[in-house]
């Protein structure tokens, strides 16, 4: 980054980097689609605006800029000398926002996977997208069996709720015949 900019020109600056779609973002998107996965892009209902969601394996992707999400040990993450204490807390604003809106997911019975974007650089890229498609697929089968589960849970119930009626009636009728 350039100090020759006002914190004011940086801070426009780096919105404008921020909002637009990544072109490594892209990469990662296209290689899922090849390999079979379908998904929703920048989908608002769901907290955080999920940058990828895949409905079928209850999964969500966000892909973190290492600054301004501010990626542990990363070479990427470096607070500009100027302002310091200003990026410091708007990075650590920044990742308050993302466990609040990870909670909340998870509260709803998503999967996320978070994906920085140096992992997404040409060397590291391909290694990146076989993990984030692994978990893709495992959390979608850990999905599966935990509502298999459910269903399971809810026949058990219902099953247990007709043999007690049946055996209310049957006494019902003991006792009338008496
Ligand atoms: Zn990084």
């Amino acid at each position: 980054m350039p100090d020759v900019l006002t914190p004011i020109q940086r801070h426009r600056n780096m919105a404008a980097i921020h909002s637009f779609s990544t072109k490594p973002e892209q990469k990662l998107r296209h290689a899922l689609w090849h390999q079979g996965f379908r998904y929703r892009v920048n989908d608002k209902r769901l907290p955080g605006k999920p940058d990828l969601v895949l409905p079928k394996y209850h999964t969500v992707v966000f892909v973190h800029g290492c600054f301004w999400h501010g990626h542990k040990d990363c070479k990427y993450y470096t607070v500009p000398e100027t302002n310091k204490a200003f990026w410091v807390a708007k990075v650590a604003r920044n990742q308050e926002r993302d466990q609040e809106v990870w909670r909340k997911l998870e509260a709803k019975g998503w999967s996320v996977i978070i994906v920085w974007e140096c992992q997404l650089k040409k060397a590291k890229l391909e290694e990146t997208i076989d993990r984030v498609a692994g978990e893709i697929v495992r959390n979608g089968e850990a999905y599966r069996a935990a509502q298999e589960e459910r269903k399971k849970a809810r026949e058990e119930y219902r099953r247990e709720r007709k043999e007690r009626k049946e055996r209310e009636q049957s006494l019902l009728e003991e006792v009338k015949s008496l």
